[in-house]
């Protein structure tokens, strides 16, 4: 597991567009990653596309450049919906903002003596938004200073005589436009608030928390231990979920590598889970309105004749139990109509995308798969008897009635995948090839998996019950 949970494409102020972004981040042994573009969510879509190809897995990202005095205050957003319109529309200030500015730049370089235009500039920013690490790039190749960073000394850093101010979204308003796109806001690299001393960092930082921030960035490229250390103690302290990264701007910044930043950087497993953790209960409270569970179907205590129907069926099942070549059908290749199987099935890559709310008030695309295991119930092709919709992959119990199992999981998926696409306006695959099967053959076999299986939401520590999970149900009087 290598994570890096920092990095800039071409879409800010990085060298690499977002697929040769992943690509490098697939050579350099990376198994997860998040793109976090400077004010913009441009290269999301892209980037999460070349990562389900390369098998890497993705989060979605950005970094708000907040006010702040007199150092920097990046706000990390993790998990958003890139095309929440309240984002998007904020953003688009942002960028009218630097688009204001960056002529004003060019005026003071060239009262300075420095001749460059802002298409040389845009030139060199690869196509993304224009900002003055694109100067300095200019800077260095018409020969005015030697390196990015004599750029920044001498004409672009703050205090310095081509500076110029631009307007940012407060760190208040960052959080809320973060979370409001369900995503999880982090504080970036705190050493660059530049803060005097430990009580103003604290001060920060409790402010930040109140208005709603949920991670540290503790692990960072240039961090030594004690760094590390020191941040982690005040993630614990104020109850943050821990994150890292690279900081990665490829020959932008050389000497940094994804992954490992200057060397020593080794971001922990937990990071990536404690933030994918707090992804799937923000997206179960904006399903259910972050109230209990509001439409789960009723479960009703099972009528005589499903009761009997189940033990007619499972008296069959013991039957079928004593027979041989059991591991072939095991292995599930094989099916069987009246053969009860346990089905799991998982979203390409990953992705924690059937548990959220759908746009246009559409309650989840959880409720789809639901709408399609009942659709083949409809259809005589199974009974559907249990299912649980987790945020990235699904199990149900099936009695099999008619065809076969690969057929039936087959046109599960079409099903599924048009109607969840078209929701969340993607395109690509949705699910991951096949499909996991199990045949239950037996009482104990049955109860154990739906024991199992209805407490999967528990185990991912999405609820404190099962009962409180909203799309699972045991349906034995199903018909
Ligand atoms: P901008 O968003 O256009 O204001 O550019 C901000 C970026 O410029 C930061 O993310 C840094 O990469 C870079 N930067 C800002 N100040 C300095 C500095 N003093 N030295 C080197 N790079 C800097
Ligand atoms: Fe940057
Ligand atoms: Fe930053
Ligand atoms: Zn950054």
């Amino acid at each position: 597991m290598i994570i890096d949970l920092h990095m800039h494409s071409t879409c800010s102020d990085g060298t690499f567009t977002p697929t040769e972004l992943v690509r490098e981040a697939k050579a350099s042994g990376l198994t997860h990653m998040a793109l976090t573009d400077h004010d913009t969510v441009g290269g999301v879509a892209e980037a999460r596309e070349e990562a389900l190809r390369q098998g890497i897995a993705f989060l979605s990202g950005l970094e708000i450049s907040a006010e702040c005095q007199p150092g920097t205050l990046h706000i990390l957003g993790y998990g958003v919906d890139e095309t929440s319109p309240p984002l998007l529309e904020r953003l688009t200030a942002v960028q009218r903002w630097r688009d204001e500015r960056n002529p004003k730049i060019v005026e003071k370089l060239g009262q300075l003596g420095v001749a460059l235009t802002l298409p040389e500039v845009e030139a060199a920013s690869g196509g993304g938004l224009v900002g003055r690490p694109h100067f300095a790039k200019v800077l260095v190749d018409k020969g005015y200073v030697a390196t990015r960073q004599e750029a920044f000394d001498r004409y672009l850093a703050k205090g310095r005589p081509a500076y110029v101010d631009k307007a940012r979204l407060s760190p208040e308003e960052s959080i809320a436009l973060i979370r409001a796109a369900g995503g999880v806001a982090v504080l970036a690299h705190p050493l660059q608030l530049q803060t005097p001393d430990e009580a103003t960092l604290d001060a920060i930082l409790r402010a930040l928390v109140e208005a709603g921030l949920q991670g540290l960035e503790c692990h960072y490229r240039n961090h030594t231990p004690e760094d590390t250390r020191r941040f982690l103690a005040l993630a614990k302290r104020y109850g943050l979920l821990v994150t890292g990264g690279s900081d990665f701007h490829g020959t932008n910044r050389p000497g940094i590598r994804l992954g490992v930043g200057e060397g020593e950087l080794k971001v922990p497993g937990e990071c990536w889970e404690s933030l994918t953790n707090a992804l799937r209960r923000s997206a179960l409270q904006s399903a259910t309105g972050g109230e209990a569970p509001a439409h789960r179907p009723q479960e009703r205590p099972p009528t005589r004749e499903a009761e009997a129907r189940r033990s007619a069926l499972q008296s069959a099942i013991s039957k079928d139990n004593r027979r041989p070549h059991q591991s072939a059908l095991r292995r599930g290749r094989y099916s069987k109509a009246g053969l009860w199987y346990a089905l799991t099935k998982c979203v390409a890559g990953r992705a924690a995308l059937l548990v959220q709310r759908g746009p246009f008030s559409s309650p989840s695309p959880a409720s789809i798969v639901v709408e399609g295991l009942l659709e083949l119930e409809r259809q005589g092709v199974w009974n559907c008897a249990a299912y649980v919709i987790m945020p990235d992959h699904f199990h149900a119990v099936v009695e099999l009635r008619e065809g076969s199992l690969p057929r039936a999981m087959n046109s599960l998926g079409k099903f599924t995948a048009r109607r969840i696409n078209s929701m969340l306006h993607r395109h690509g695959a949705l699910w991951q090839p096949g499909y996991y099967d199990h045949c239950l053959r037996g009482d104990k076999a049955l109860v154990a998996y739906l024991d199992y299986m209805m407490n999967n939401p528990v185990r991912a520590g999405l609820v404190e019950r099962s009962q409180e999970w909203p799309f699972a149900a045991i349906r034995w009087d199903a018909e």
